[in-house]
């Protein structure tokens, strides 16, 4: 399954790296016991079952089954496959391994993101030089200088100046050999009306470039500094830049924001300098678009806490509003059996005072009130609340307006005690019957947006009602990876002969053909194996800590060998066996009878073993 990386390195690398370390830095891990646990990033959840054994170097979901060493988490987490993970944590961890041959395909197009990523670095130097060398780049600067930034902002953001003209960029890219083409894949360039050339896509603008969570450059945005619009220009989507997953700044904030635990998100470049200006530079910006299920997602890696803030002004309200309704429905999307998440994520909207913009408040009243107003935020519902409020009055009409407003937002909350709070919180705002309120909601039962059923990410869930039977044979694998000093009288008795889930049978077979000798070598056999549900019930199995000894051991597996021998003494086998002669199934019953002498014969040798030990 490695492909073409070599085994010692894999093992290399998993030897170099812990687990911990890596999940830690996605997931808020709290010490419990021998373990680390944290909310699930894979499925939807308020109370932690996502799990992490440091000994073990495995992590097990125990309620969407998810799980595997940590290979597995890098590519769950990542979306990639397992050639991918290996480098990701290779580079980590500092392993060189050797290149690997790539389809032509994968060549052609790696080779043109490379391209495009050099071209992006190149560019941004080219208007960086032009801003802070070039005598065309002194008003820029000098702009910059009155909006208050500082030199030091300028040079952190690396920020440049495209000068007026049509080719100035393309001149200089020619020079060094790139060619128009190239250029206009990376939208730096557009091409003429009428197949005449190319010519440059910023003129004459403040440069700010786009990087991606590793620093790379993805694309660019442009700002005029008079009146012309559009105010801001921005790079097309390319090879290298999908809108939907670039936070602005994130590759400068995220060490910050996991330290803080929280994030501001503010809407321009500007905003975004401002707050690092001010020392706070737990900050992204989201360049004018509604959040995205992507960007949610990116940010949770790094922070529990959002604050989205806005100016004051009517546009910002009304982006707010847009911006909540869309995070609401990513929110349904991504998590979906989870549409209120607001303590979860604990997200704030954060709206400045009148006339206010995050520099011009951070000017005038300092980052102390800054903050302060971040702490006094409301969440979600609360903003939706105050806005209804303060828009439709307390009228019997305006509350009549107030309550159905909300009634969709109320309704799409699946947790009952949360719901109430907000039902009474309401309630106490507007000065209604409660009752009132859930009688509407009732009427109106169907939520904005249906939540799927709470579908189980993977196949492998163990959180599900397990039968006794199963809960048994679990058990059995449970013992086989903690205390494989056992597994010499497993294969003795055929203990797994006796399992009667396949899933559980083959994971009792993988251990048995791996040999495991101690508790200490299950990180190799789990690296050995498959991504799948396989993998993913061996983890979950191995994830739990019995004080297992021999003899407790023995009893366990004569209490099981005996109950399956009543089952299949009982009536289930011979009605099946009945059955089929009704039905002159003869292979059926040749079948069953065969099953049915195997397993006496397997009883009579169980027997006596079980006496010899006595
Ligand atoms: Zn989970």
């Amino acid at each position: 399954m490695a492909g073409h990386i070599p085994e010692d390195k894999i093992t290399e690398i998993r030897q170099a790296v812990d687990i911990v370390d890596v999940i830690a830095e996605s997931v808020l891990l709290k010490k419990s016991g021998k373990n680390f646990s944290g909310l699930c990033p894979f499925h939807s959840e308020k109370t932690p079952s996502f799990t992490v054994s440091p000994d073990k170097q495995i992590f097990h979901c125990f309620g969407c089954g998810a799980g595997g060493n940590v290979f597995s988490f890098v590519m769950k987490r990542d979306g990639v496959g397992f050639a991918d993970a290996v480098r990701n944590l290779a580079a980590r961890a500092g392993v060189a391994i050797p290149e690997r041959p790539l389809s032509s395909r994968a060549v052609r197009q790696s080779s043109e993101q490379s391209t495009l990523f050099e071209l992006n670095r190149l560019a941004a130097d080219y208007f960086r030089q032009t801003l802070l060398h070039q005598s065309a780049g002194k008003p820029a600067l000098d702009y910059l200088a009155r909006r208050g930034l500082t030199r030091q902002s300028i040079e952190q953001f690396e920020l440049g100046y495209a000068p007026k003209g049509w080719d100035h960029l393309l001149g200089y890219m020619a020079r060094k050999k790139f060619s128009a083409g190239v250029l206009e894949k990376a939208g730096l360039v557009i091409p003429r009306r009428g197949g005449g050339g190319h010519y440059d896509r910023f003129r004459d603008r403040i440069i700010f470039p786009i990087h991606d969570e590793v620093a790379r450059v993805v694309g660019f945005g442009g700002r005029v500094m008079d009146d012309s619009t559009p105010k801001y220009l921005n790079s097309p989507e390319t090879l290298v830049y999908t809108k939907r997953r670039v936070l602005y700044g994130l590759n400068r904030a995220k060490d910050a924001c996991r330290s803080a635990g929280s994030v501001f998100i503010v809407e321009g470049y500007l905003d975004l300098i401002a707050l690092h200006q001010h020392g706070i530079p737990h900050a992204v910006a989201t360049l004018g678009t509604a959040l995205t299920a992507e960007q949610i997602r990116l940010l949770t890696r790094y922070a529990g806490r959002m604050v989205l803030v806005y100016d004051s002004d009517e546009a910002g309200i009304r982006s707010a509003r847009r911006c909540i309704d869309l995070f609401w429905k990513e929110h349904v999307d991504f998590r979906r059996d989870d549409v209120f998440r607001e303590e979860r994520a604990d997200t704030r909207i954060l709206v400045l005072p009148e006339g206010h913009d995050p520099d011009s408040f951070l000017n005038a009243q300092g980052v102390d009130a800054f903050r302060r107003l971040a702490q006094s935020a409301p969440g979600v519902i609360t903003f939706v609340m105050n806005q209804a409020v303060l828009h439709h009055g307390l009228s019997t009409e305006g509350k009549i307006r107030v309550v159905a407003e909300l009634q969709p937002y109320l309704a799409a909350i699946n947790d009952t005690v949360a719901r109430a709070l907000y039902v009474k919180q309401l309630a106490e705002r507007i000065r209604l019957e409660e009752s009132v309120i859930l009688d509407r909601l009732k009427t109106h039962a169907a939520p904005m947006t249906a939540p799927g059923p709470g579908v189980p990410v993977s196949g492998a869930s163990v959180s599900q009602p397990v039968a006794a039977d199963e809960r048994f044979e679990q058990r059995i694998i449970a013992m086989m990876l903690q205390f494989p000093e056992i597994l010499p009288e497993i294969v003795k008795n055929g203990i797994t002969d006796f399992f009667l889930y396949a899933h559980l049978k083959s994971a009792g077979e993988t251990i048995l053909r791996h040999r495991l000798r101690s508790p200490d070598q299950l990180p190799e056999l789990l690296a050995r194996i498959e991504e799948g549900t396989l993998k993913q019930t061996l983890v979950a199995l191995a994830m739990s800590d019995e004080n297992w000894t021999r003899k407790g051991c023995r009893a366990f597996l004569r209490r099981f060998v005996e109950s399956r021998q009543k089952q299949v003494d009982g009536r289930s086998m011979q009605a099946a066996i009945e059955a089929a002669e009704r039905e002159h199934n003869e292979a059926e019953v040749m079948r069953l009878l065969s099953e049915k002498q195997k397993l006496a014969v397997r009883r009579e040798k169980q027997k006596m073993s079980a006496l010899r030990e006595k």
